[in-house]
């Protein structure tokens, strides 16, 4: 094959002294064992882009298991290996992350099958990835020294901003590469070039995606919610009918797609709440899932976010919607009807309702419980109502939740004055009874 040459050795010498001094060890080592290594994948990518990447991935023509044996002896490190895949990580404290793994070919026997897996030459490896940026590889010993091998013509693709595959079935034996592709198109700025989204339309629309796990569709959409520039992210899944087959053919609006862009000023007006204290991407799945009907989301829910942990937070969150709003927007709201109407919503619905009403009346409520009335409890227990001579009973639990009452409301204040207001209660009562 022919390829352009470029030399990268003044780029590598850039980088942070730590990582230039391992690369050079392993590049020694890999000498003296006579073994051919190549840095490869993301690193190459973003050291041409000039981006910060601390995962470095070598790729060995030979054992990559005993070549990282020799490096981590060098480096005192600590060797975790997968003789079974022909992997090695070598762990230091405070360094980039180090992966080695013998060159190897994959073939798939079946669409989105795991990939058989057998050892090969760089070419090969670079062949089994995904996009044409993330194949290119960095020679390090051998007459190409610090030279890169670009194959595919990555580096075109780079400075054009495109994200290519390599080959028209990349996206029916793995699926997951049309989130890649989605979520390096929108962190790099990149188009999805025009065929490649052909591709990736044909896989979506014969069902492809549906045909990975729900495990693993998470994961992916996880990774997009995490990445960058996740509008761009959306609007692309939108446009490449990913949204429908997820969806059993429910799309997703560009409005609720457009909301999700408002989620971080939300969150600045509940000023009390910090991020990393909610489960940020439950917000965003209730606001993707917002316009879609509701008997369709307990199917599809699987596919954005796990059964155990926001399963049935996000389907409440999305079925009480309608009826918060509709209480929060009547006339005359009672303070202590909202309490009792927003008792059951996490930190995240009410931000999720905020985001999604666009009506100020219903945002003022809910900030209002947020930031006051969600607080309040009564001073008195019911130890303070026996010194008031009630015996336990249903009518405890009345007097509790009128003085409950009174206080949201906004009529009593201190624990004299509960006292005095459940003093007033009993006495009522007594008169009545
Ligand atoms: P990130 O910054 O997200 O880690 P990365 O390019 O390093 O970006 P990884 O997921 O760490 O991405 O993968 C490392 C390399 O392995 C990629 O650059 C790509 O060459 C290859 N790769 C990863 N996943 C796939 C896949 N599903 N199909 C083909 N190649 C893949």
């Amino acid at each position: 094959q022919s390829y352009d040459f470029l030399d990268v050795r003044e780029k590598i010498h850039h980088l942070p002294q730590d990582m230039v001094s391992l690369i050079e060890v392993v590049k020694k080592v890999a000498k003296e064992e006579n073994t051919k290594v190549f840095i490869v994948g993301g690193f190459v990518r973003d050291l041409l882009l000039n981006r910060k990447n601390f995962d470095l991935d070598f790729v060995v023509e030979g054992d990559a298991i005993k070549l990282a044996e020799k490096v981590n002896k060098r480096l005192q490190g600590r060797l975790v290996t997968h003789k079974k895949f022909q992997t090695a990580v070598v762990k230091l404290p405070q360094q980039p992350h180090i992966d080695f793994v013998s060159a190897r070919r994959e073939y798939y026997e079946y669409p989105a099958a795991l990939p058989k897996v057998e050892k090969s030459t760089i070419w090969n490896d670079l062949f089994r990835r995904d996009f044409t940026i993330n194949c290119m590889a960095i020679e390090l010993n051998g007459e190409k020294e610090y030279q890169l091998i670009d194959y595919f013509s990555g580096l075109d693709d780079l400075s054009d901003g495109l994200i290519r595959a390599l080959y028209n079935l990349s996206f029916i034996e793995d699926p997951t590469r049309i989130f890649r592709a989605i979520r390096f198109a929108s962190r790099l700025g990149f188009s999805i070039e025009e065929e490649t989204k052909k591709f990736i339309l044909q896989a979506v629309n014969d069902h492809m995606i549906n045909k990975l796990s729900q495990d693993r569709i998470r994961e992916e959409i996880h990774g997009i919610f995490k990445d960058e520039n996740l509008i761009n992210s959306l609007a692309l899944m939108k446009e490449l009918n990913i949204f429908k087959s997820l969806n059993q053919g429910q799309d997703i609006s560009m409005k609720e797609i457009q909301k999700i862009e408002n989620i971080p000023n939300t969150l600045e007006v509940f000023n009390t709440i910090k991020r990393e204290d909610i489960r940020y991407a439950d917000i965003i799945v209730q606001q993707l899932l917002s316009g879609i009907p509701m008997e369709l989301i307990p199917k599809i829910i699987n596919n954005y976010v796990s059964y155990r942990q926001s399963y049935h937070g996000i389907i409440e969150g999305l079925r009480k919607k309608n009826r918060v709003y509709s209480i929060l927007w009547s006339e005359n709201v009672d303070l202590y009807e909202v309490y009792a109407l927003l008792e059951f919503a996490t930190d995240e619905m009410l931000i999720f309702y905020y985001n999604d009403c666009e009506n100020n009346d219903i945002r003022h409520y809910l900030l209002y419980y947020k930031l006051k009335l969600q607080s309040i409890n009564t001073i008195i227990t019911g130890q303070d109502l026996l010194t008031l001579g009630i015996t336990p009973g249903p009518l405890f639990k009345r007097i509790l939740k009128e003085v409950l009452k009174a206080k949201v409301q906004g009529y009593i204040y201190t624990k004299e004055d509960e006292m005095a207001y459940a003093k007033k209660l009993y006495k009522n009562y007594l008169e009545m009874s």
